[in-house]
């Protein structure tokens, strides 16, 4: 356990205060997703974006359980030892995307080391069961590292999804103490992988928090190692600590620095980057348009 738990938390800026929604569409996503009995990162990962995101009819699904394998110092999902797979849960998954209306889904995991595929099959049926009921809509997977296995990564991309998202997290120096098992190059090496198996395919993604105690160079430093495994797509947001027991946050980011780090994104050329306070990886993920229809 780290010394983070014995820290007061502070007081968060005015622009990290949420604004709590009036709309009742925020129920109707409870609902359906209470009926479906699904997990979703938003609240197993204590999303702050969790009201704005559900009253507007969006949610990112969490398969494969609710159980991580990992024990990521800034993550909220409980590790524990993950029950069985639930062979219906890719149709549920594709009903509530059905029944939203989603144009654009975005399907996360938990890392399940436990299972020798790494949960990619999952994976799989969900894309392809997504798909079949919502013809048309994008498709994005925010993945574990798979451990960097080519049978998982290919398990997946099978299935076609548009965006194939795996998280850096943080920079090189801090990713030991921030990941659990996972290494800075690994991650890459995912990125790269998915990238020389279907080039301009499918668009990969990637994201850091920021807050955590790196310095503007090992930024500007895992920017570039991103541009280098050719990533399309960033996103940037402040870390915030879901818990007591979770890492301590070491700074508050302003929105003029994540501004600046946005144009400095964009200038290395990606494609499409969201860089802001409250950004998370799915955070309005519909607003990338995938510029040639899905499947370009
Ligand atoms: S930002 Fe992503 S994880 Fe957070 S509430 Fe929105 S959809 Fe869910």
């Amino acid at each position: 356990m780290t010394t983070a738990e014995f820290k007061p938390r502070p007081r968060l800026p005015e622009w990290l205060r949420i604004k709590l929604p009036t709309a009742d569409t925020f129920s109707r996503t409870r609902s359906l997703l209470d009926e479906l009995k699904l997990h979703t990162v938003c609240e197993s990962a204590k999303c702050p974006n969790h009201w704005e995101c559900w009253s507007k009819g969006t949610a990112t699904f969490m398969i494969a359980g609710d159980r991580c394998t990992r024990a990521c110092q800034f993550c909220a999902v409980s590790t524990a030892k993950p029950l069985p797979l639930e062979a219906d849960e890719p149709m549920r998954v594709a009903e509530a995307t059905r029944r939203m209306g989603l144009k654009h889904v975005v399907i996360t995991a938990v890392a399940r080391d436990d299972m020798a595929d790494g949960g990619a099959d999952h994976f799989r049926q969900t894309i392809e069961a997504v798909r079949k009921l919502s013809p048309g809509i994008v498709i994005e997977v925010l993945t574990p590292d798979f451990l960097d296995k080519e049978e998982p990564i290919d398990a997946v991309l099978s299935a076609n999804p548009h965006i194939f998202n795996h998280n850096l997290e943080t920079v090189r120096r801090l990713t030991p103490s921030v990941r659990h098992r996972a290494t800075y190059d690994r991650s890459l090496s995912v990125l790269k992988k998915v990238k020389a198996k279907r080039g301009d395919s499918i668009y990969t993604k990637s994201g850091m928090m920021l807050g955590l105690g790196e310095r503007e160079d090992e930024v500007l430093e895992a920017m570039r190692d991103l541009r280098e495994a050719k990533c399309d797509i960033l996103t940037l947001g402040q870390y915030l600590q879901p818990t007591l027991k979770h890492l301590a946050v070491e700074a508050f980011v302003t929105p003029d620095q994540f501004a600046a780090y946005g144009e400095q994104a964009r200038a290395m050329g990606f494609v499409h980057v969201a860089s802001g306070p409250m950004v998370r990886s799915s955070y309005h993920a519909d607003e990338f348009t995938l510029p040639s229809g899905p499947g370009r």
